[in-house]
């Protein structure tokens, strides 16, 4: 299953994609990501089909918190000059970042650094709370996205704590679709671009911590709600972005999450 959340004829929707040749399309909107699909079809006819970049993109989900792990790849760990974590470090964005695929990344007078840090994000499906060893993960996992977690570095590196470094508005780029069709266990490779120049390329078979092992370590200090959002962090390749840079981060069968770059008003 596949989806994303648009605007479309005044209303707030969700809507199912399908993968045609390569390209996404929006194929019919629906009410919820829980919505038995087959059971709304009958009334959607009248729906015209569209290419993902022509709808007016949301986030695809709304979460009540947007839960983020740093240092979560050995690589990037080692080019910023920190140890390898030996659990997993958590930190939050605040859902007024959240910005949509297509959107303008503002870049704050107060920063003099701003990295980009694609990542692939967990959607969660089922309220949970204290995971355990033997309880199967996959079943309170919605489906994946993807995410820039724009940080501004000089922030980050002065405040001791990350929350405004990392939580600016437009700081969260995410979608532009969810879907529950990739298995980040097996390995799936994440790409980051920048101004069409490959930055970032790793495969989430390197997480230090695995979506699993996350979901348990987060779950016993916090219960996850349907909808929130896990960030699983970036690899190495970060840098810095500067107004007018064009981002795309993709992995195959989630597409790509593309955002611009400007400075703010
Ligand atoms: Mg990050």
């Amino acid at each position: 299953m596949k989806y994303c959340r648009f605007r479309h004829e005044g209303c707030v929707r969700y809507g199912r994609v399908e993968e045609r040749d390569g390209e996404f399309w929006v194929v019919a909107p629906i009410e919820s990501p829980e919505e038995d699909l087959r059971a709304r079809l009958g009334g959607l006819r009248s729906f015209a089909s569209m290419a993902i970049e022509s709808a007016q993109l949301l986030p695809p989900v709304t979460p009540s918190k947007i839960v983020c792990v740093g240092r979560n790849y050995r690589d990037h760990a080692k080019e910023m000059g920190n140890e390898v974590p030996t659990e997993p470090l958590l930190f939050f964005k605040p859902s007024s970042a959240l910005l949509a695929s297509g959107g303008v990344v503002r870049l704050p007078k107060i920063s003099e650094r701003v990295d980009y840090e694609g990542e692939l994000a967990v959607v969660i499906g089922k309220r949970v709370r204290n995971l355990g060893p033997d309880d199967d993960w996959r079943k309170v996992v919605r489906g994946y996205t993807l995410a820039d977690d724009i940080s501004a570095r000089d922030l980050q590196k002065n405040d001791g704590q990350w929350t405004r470094a990392k939580g600016f508005d437009t700081f969260c780029p995410v979608g532009p679709v969810v879907s529950d069709g990739i298995d980040p266990d097996a390995g799936v490779t994440i790409e980051t671009r920048v101004n069409g120049t490959l930055r970032q390329q790793a495969s989430t078979r390197d997480l230090i911590f695995p979506v699993g092992e996350l979901l348990r370590y987060i779950t016993r200090a916090m219960t996850l709600e349907p909808g929130d959002l896990i960030l699983t962090g970036t690899p190495a390749g970060v840098g810095a972005l500067k107004a007018g840079d064009r981002v795309e981060i993709s992995v195959a069968g989630l597409g790509t999450l593309r955002h611009s770059v400007e400075t703010e008003e």
